[in-house]
């Protein structure tokens, strides 16, 4: 029961061109009226025919974001988490391909019996009851859902979204819900001016489909005077004050909810949706923008991967990097390195001007190699290392292979044939041959040995991180690496499986099956991060005097 409360509900769409920062725009809102004092929850809906992005690769999609509960969601969810303090879970992403699915799968057990199913009114019902959900979460004590609606206005594949939204705003009633439209403002240089027909015409056809947007966020590189802002109201119908400047940030993207706060938004939305709330309370916003201003040094980090070629794909772990370097007041530098360009030691060399590496998770053989020489390099060189999921399972076959001299050791994705499958599938894994939602995903509990560097990190010695993959250390080989010097220094609480791995003999060594990047936010930067940063920061310092 809500009694007299309503969830209100908050639109953003996007328009002109793709990669408007709509995630960030969405997410800074969050943070805004969270600060108000507001519960909030964040939905993104993708417009693609795939149930999940789970099985996109990472250049086409970016990477894919694990939740507490397991689901593989989209990559605006980890900002949602990190700009705000709540918890995603699977019902706050979904497709296109998750809707058609579940309406074929009521048709088929009969539930439209008689009726022909269509677009209007069947998918948008289903939209709309998959939107309300987000609000109805909690027993219903969400007071305001931000619901991001991915694509731009004017795609083919977008538009039952915003029929089901159309529909919904007339549902909801006017104070309880609010269109933000997202747009690009470009500088021409040719003329010196700041153009607004692309906005104009995108308005337009928001307009055509029934959605008149009531606040316009402009997306630009410069500041829009307010001429300009006079003329986009006039242009497309919003009221004065309504048009807010969203340009470009000099140093990080947490300097957004700052930037919109002072251009009032969030004023205007509690205004807008008639909330009566504390004004906004940012000053954890204000402590992280100015250390990423001014921060008292800088540390300069590798990762080896394999997606090198866009950072869309390692987006959590970026962030992570930059929190940790926020615990240690230093700027994190991050220099990509394809690992197929590191087959051969001597080609690791330019690695010793590096204060930290790292290899980050990954699928399929390429690269592997040169991933396990850096390690090495890592170990012998006394780098700061960290490892993280496929790096963790590289990390214990570089040490079989060096260490326990147990040759030709690997992992059984790489080679199946291996003689010592350090790293292998569990026998509940060789069963499943579907390749969607199939791997070990989401949290699960992991123990800590007493006085290892990671209890001393997590000041704790049980924890919950997040997973997303099939293949383990093998428990056979677990006494042998153990007795060669590597320190399981996490388990699964009954004991089966390694979970972290660290060497007490180096200055800074460790890897983790599960990925603490998810769980990393600006103001609770994660403890792991924080450790390797310091790490980095500490040889950088050893190697100036
Ligand atoms: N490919 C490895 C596995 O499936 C590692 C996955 C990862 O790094 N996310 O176990």
């Amino acid at each position: 029961m809500q009694g007299f409360r309503h969830t209100k509900y908050i639109f953003i769409t996007g328009g002109v061109i793709s990669s408007l920062g709509k995630g960030i725009a969405a997410s800074s809102i969050g943070a805004l009226m969270e600060s108000r004092g507001l519960r909030i929850s964040l939905l993104k809906m993708d417009p693609y025919i795939n149930v999940d992005p789970g099985t996109m690769s990472p250049f086409q999609h970016g990477e894919v974001f694990v939740t507490d509960d397991g689901a593989e969601t989209d990559l605006d969810l980890g900002h949602y988490e990190r700009f705000t303090t709540v918890s995603m879970g699977r019902h706050n992403n979904f497709t296109t391909g998750q809707v058609y699915d579940r309406v074929i799968t009521k048709e088929r057990a009969g539930e439209y019996l008689g009726r022909t199913v269509q677009v209007i009114p069947h998918v948008t019902d289903e939209i709309k009851r998959m939107i309300r959900r987000v609000g109805e979460e909690e027993g219903g004590a969400v007071d305001l859902v931000i619901v991001e609606v991915g694509g731009t206005v004017g795609d083919i594949e977008s538009l039952p979204f915003l029929e089901a939204i159309r529909q919904l705003r007339l549902e909801l009633g006017h104070q309880n819900s609010l269109s933000i439209h997202v747009t690009l403002v470009p500088y021409m240089r040719a003329a010196d001016e700041l153009k607004t027909k692309p906005t104009q015409h995108s308005v337009q056809k928001l307009r055509e489909i029934g959605i008149q947007p009531e606040v316009i966020l402009c997306r630009t590189d410069r500041p829009l005077p307010q001429s300009l802002k006079d003329k986009i109201c006039l242009f497309c119908n919003v009221e004065p004050g309504a048009v807010i400047e969203m340009r470009d940030v000099e140093s990080t993207i947490y300097e957004v909810p700052l930037a919109l706060q002072r251009e009032r938004l969030d004023d205007l939305i509690a205004h807008r949706l008639n909330i009566w709330s504390r004004s906004a309370e940012l000053r954890d916003w204000q402590r992280i923008v100015e250390l990423g201003r001014h921060p008292a040094g800088e540390v300069e980090v590798a990762i080896v991967g394999k997606y090198v070629d866009l950072k869309e794909s390692y987006k959590s772990l970026n962030e992570a990097l930059v929190h940790g370097g926020f615990a240690n007041e230093v700027r994190v530098n991050l220099t990509f390195v394809d690992s197929a360009t590191l087959e051969s030691s001597a080609c690791c060399a330019p690695l010793a001007q590096v204060d930290a590496i790292l290899v980050p998770g990954g699928f399929g053989e390429r690269g592997v190699e040169g991933k396990i020489q850096a390690i090495r390099f890592a170990r012998e060189q006394a780098i700061p290392f960290f490892g993280i999921c496929l790096g963790m399972q590289l990390l214990v076959i570089e040490h079989a292979r060096h260490l326990l001299g147990l040759e030709g050791a690997n992992s059984s994705e790489f080679d199946p044939h291996t003689p010592h499958p350090v790293v292998d599938l569990l026998p509940e894994q060789r069963a499943v041959t579907a390749k969607g939602a199939t791997m070990r995903r989401g949290a699960y509990p992991c123990r800590l040995l007493p006085g290892s560097q990671a209890a001393r990190l997590y000041g704790q010695e049980e924890i919950a991180e997040r997973h997303r993959h099939r293949f383990e250390v093998n428990p056979e080989y677990v006494d042998q690496l153990e007795a060669s010097g590597l320190v399981l220094s996490g388990r699964s609480p009954d004991g089966r499986l390694v979970e972290l791995v660290e060497r007490p003999d180096h200055p800074w060594f460790l890897g983790c099956q599960f990925h603490p990047e998810f769980k990393s936010r600006p103001t609770r930067p994660h403890p792991l991060f924080t450790g390797f940063i310091g790490a980095a920061a500490r040889r950088r310092q050893g190697r100036s005097c």
